[in-house]
């Protein structure tokens, strides 16, 4: 089977995000495997290892990448694809990442393709659908559940809680919920193994993309942290005149009444 793995470098999840010059600050951060990709990553390790093929991860970032992509190799993935957009684009949106991507694997006759659910930094969701789209194949979101039984699938989702059945049938792409599977930690003999597994880098020009083919359909018009939290306050005395102040105070300060 032809597995690939859509994979997003991301803020380390305990990092406190700063802005600079209108940009969130990236300098001396730690960065990670985008966690909801990690679960995509050990799914595909697990379909393969049940079905046979080959799981290829992808990143579209710059040179940075290749540490995460490395890690995914180490976890057992087989191959690993860069395309650097580093020195070809400045700006970039969904679209752009979803189009790059959907060219990269137009050609590669993917069976199964697994994506984050979200990003835990850009957070829109719409990367693997926008990528299953341009590729003119089924998706199913936010998956718990995956069962394969030749080109038949049946996919469990997570809805607000509840679960959805689905079945559905390859090629197909999906995106990984919290509870899908337990990832697995690199271990040494797959660290030292990884350092000779194949990790391919590629620019635009090599998917015959111009800048144009791929500019960003949005525009950020300002990036801003969350409103300082305000301490809260205690009311004291009498139970009735603590209501009264209340009824008060949200009229009058929080103005929800
Ligand atoms: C040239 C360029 C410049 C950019 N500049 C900025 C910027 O200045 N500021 C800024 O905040 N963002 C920037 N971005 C990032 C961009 O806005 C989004 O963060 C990115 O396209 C993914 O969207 P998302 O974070 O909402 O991911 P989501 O759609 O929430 O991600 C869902 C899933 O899609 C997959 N995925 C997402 N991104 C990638 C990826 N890069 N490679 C492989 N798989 C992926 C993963 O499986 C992920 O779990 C830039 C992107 C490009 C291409």
């Amino acid at each position: 089977m032809n597995i690939y793995v859509l994979m997003k470098r991301t803020f380390d999840t305990e990092e406190k995000i700063t802005i600079a010059g209108g940009k969130i600050n990236e300098d001396g951060a730690e960065f990670i495997i985008n966690p909801y990709d990690e679960y995509a990553i050990e799914e595909a390790i697990q379909v393969r290892d049940a079905n046979g093929g080959e799981v290829t991860v992808i990143s579209v970032g710059n040179e940075e990448s290749e540490k995460q992509l490395r890690t995914a190799l180490a976890m057992g993935a087989d191959k690993a694809v860069l395309i650097n957009i580093e020195d070809d684009l400045e700006n970039g949106d969904q679209f752009t990442t979803a189009k790059i991507i959907a060219e990269y694997l137009k050609d590669k006759k993917a069976d199964l393709i697994l994506g984050g659910n979200v990003a835990i930094d850009g957070g829109s969701g719409q990367v693997g659908p926008r990528v299953a789209e341009l590729l003119n194949i089924p998706y199913v979101t936010t998956i718990t559940k995956l069962e394969i039984n030749g080109t038949s699938v049946t996919v469990t989702r997570d809805v607000e809680g509840d679960s959805e059945v689905i079945e559905t049938s390859l090629p197909l792409l999906v995106t990984a919920q919290q509870g899908l599977n337990e990832p697995r930690y690199p271990s040494l003999p797959g660290i030292m193994k990884a350092k000779k597994k194949p990790l391919d880098e590629l620019e635009l020009d090599d998917l015959d993309l111009e800048e144009d083919d791929v500019e960003a359909k949005t525009k950020t018009i300002e990036i801003y942290l969350p409103p300082k939290k305000e301490a809260g306050k205690v009311l004291a005395g009498d139970l009735k005149d603590q209501v009264k102040e209340l009824v008060h105070l949200l009229h009058t300060e929080a103005k929800v009444i």
